[in-house]
């Protein structure tokens, strides 16, 4: 098995890329994209609940067709990008996909018209199964302009905010950086030298993090043009919106309130303390006088040991989820067994890891690059509960149901960590062992709790910043970043000068009309701990409940998801739970130093 490639069998879609199914598919879903537009074009408004039930169901037949190209090209893309044939399909596909949702833009904003002339119309009986979607128009319909408006922004935006977004990933994409590698000198792409920043060895990722932050600084003033004027931008068209705040889109879009999201942040801000007290820990365990920012996501020399082969992997991950409950486990034995994965790293291949959903074939794709690490073993755990929700999802719900708000969409991933976590610390062999497990678990939801609410401040800061008439100059955004970065981590950590750039590289503070990217991920984070806890203290009553939360998919609000099992996302205590399940690990972690 260590030898072997694994690699995905994508024949279940179509038996191959120049195969004429391929063209016939096309054929087909464009001619349900373009009878969907004659038969609903300026009629939507008046439909009856009836006709407006069979539009949906129309949609649904139109995506459904689509979503196997739109899937086969983009798998047959990652799985090698040098690929011609791939990369023609793939090309060919995207221009398509681009050029059927402008013909089916009229849909979305004919049924928003349709809730704010008709509200009633979502409570009738026929449409139930899309009262939730319909409810999500309605909070969306307040906030849209006139389809001339609205295909103006389209068209100015393309070479206006978007440009900004795509120099920054140019920029990105098109520097080399001089990094030591263990005491070699390396000129490295972007990708390369970021992939060196939790490297075993302290010099190495010095040397990556002050090359990468150092170079990106030096250009600050382009960064702090692009983020001026993409924020400006977005306070313009938030008002011009009618939006509360420049968050309120980004609350419609994940489907949550306002003031759960403040509870979260201020129950994190609260909580930063203790992440502290690990962050402390950690100093001690690689026997340094004090944590360096190029530490915070260090490896623990411990955690070398730790090697899996990929059989090892899918062993493991398939007892953490077996041991949960064998029907819940389906799904990652399926995707194994249908060779669902992609895991060999290889030249032209897609970086990182991800999971794609097969709704048709009720399953998913999973690529990622199995290098033998620990990490490479939770990704897998992750990947496959995101498979998980899929399974469980497109069992249960249609198409239009499968849009999952980032709130929610995390949740089997981030529960599957979970699993593989208990599992891996019931068999540990060693202290040593625990503690790189801990450590591991303890950075990762760092990260992802507490570094990303730097992130939620700092985007806060720079609408406030701009509300109050400030001029946004390279110096104004780094100091508004390093406040809000030091609210987290305090006296714990020591940064490098050319740390004061950080923001720089981050891709979503520059993706335009997609504000607030961050907060949804601090949601999940928490949201499944207070679940994790819940299933600790009932045992196996708590697994209907959650496979229950999975089979809903976006057809209930993720405050209706967190009652399936009696949690009350919207109480100011909530959030505490979550924050519980944090402390613990650090109290595990304590007991064995
Ligand atoms: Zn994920």
């Amino acid at each position: 098995m260590t030898t072997s490639q694994i690699t995905w069998d994508l024949t279940e879609l179509f038996p191959s890329l120049i195969n004429p199914k391929v063209d016939q598919t096309i054929a087909e879903a464009k001619a349900l994209a373009d009878s969907f537009e004659k038969a609903y074009r300026g009629k939507i408004a008046s439909l009856s609940a009836e006709d407006l039930m069979r539009s949906f169901e129309d949609i649904e037949a139109f995506e459904a067709k689509f979503s196997d190209v739109t899937l086969y090209s983009s798998l047959s893309f990652a799985a090698d990008m040098t690929q011609p044939q791939a990369q023609s399909l793939n090309d060919r596909v995207d221009k398509l996909s681009a050029n059927i949702s402008k013909q089916l833009a009229f849909y979305s904003l004919e049924l928003g018209a349709l809730v704010k002339s008709r509200p009633q119309i979502i409570n009738e009986p026929t449409l139930s199964n899309y009262k939730h979607m319909l409810e999500r128009a309605q909070r969306r319909v307040e906030h849209q302009l006139s389809e001339v408006e609205e295909q103006l922004i389209i068209e100015k935006d393309q070479f206006g905010v978007n440009a900004w977004e795509e120099l920054q990933s140019k920029w990105l994409n098109t520097r080399l950086f001089d990094v030591m590698v263990l005491g070699e000198k390396k000129t490295l792409s972007y990708g390369e030298a970021n992939g060196l920043l939790s490297h075993p060895d302290r010099d190495t990722r010095e040397s990556a993090n002050r090359s990468i932050y150092g170079l990106l600084g030096k250009d600050g003033e382009v960064f702090s043009a692009a983020l001026r004027s993409i924020c400006n931008d977005w306070v313009t068209v938030s008002k011009r919106r009618k939006y509360a705040s420049p968050m309120e889109s980004s609350l419609i879009n994940n489907d949550t309130q306002e003031v759960i999201i403040r509870n979260l942040l201020e129950t994190v801000e609260e909580g930063a303390e203790s992440y502290r007290r690990y962050l402390k820990l950690k100093t001690k365990l690689m026997d340094l006088p004090v944590l360096g920012n190029h530490d915070i996501v260090a490896p623990l020399p411990e955690s070398a040991e730790l090697k899996f082969n990929f059989q090892q992997a899918q062993d493991l991950v398939i007892q953490a989820y077996n041991r949960f409950d064998p029907q819940y486990a389906s799904a990652v034995k399926e995707i194994f067994e249908k060779r669902h994965i992609d895991a060999t790293p290889r030249f032209g291949k897609r970086n990182g890891a991800f999971c794609a959903s097969y709704y048709n074939g009720k399953s998913a794709y999973i690529l990622q690059s199995f290098n033998g690490t620990l990490t490479d073993v939770f990704t897998l755990a992750h990947e496959l509960g995101h498979a998980t929700h899929d399974w469980f999802a497109s069992r249960n719900q249609t198409l239009l149901n499968m849009n999952i708000p980032s709130t929610v969409a995390e949740t089997a991933s981030i529960f599957g960590e979970l699993l593989l976590t208990d599992r891996l610390l019931d068999s540990a062999k060693s202290d040593s062992e625990r503690k790189a497990l801990l450590c591991l678990v303890l950075d990762e939801a760092g990260m992802t709790a507490f570094q990303v609410t730097a992130r939620v401040w700092f985007e806060q800061a720079l609408y406030a910043s701009i509300e109050e008439g400030e001029y946004l100059e390279c110096k104004t955004i780094c100091s508004h970043w390093i406040k809000s970065r030091d609210r987290i981590f305090g006296d714990a950590v020591r940064w490098f000068p050319e740390m004061e750039a950080e923001w720089t590289m981050k891709p979503h503070y520059y993706m335009a009309n997609y504000r607030f990217y961050n907060y949804p991920y601090v949601y999940a984070q928490m949201f499944v701990y207070a679940l994790y806890q819940k299933y600790l203290e009932e045992g196996k009553a708590f697994v209907p409940k959650l496979m229950k939360i999975l089979s809903a998919g976006g057809s209930i609000s993720p405050l209706e998801i967190g009652g399936i099992v009696g949690l009350n996302v919207a109480s100011p205590e909530f959030w505490m739970s979550g924050l519980k399940v944090f402390e613990r690990f650090i109290g595990d972690l304590e007991k064995i130093i």
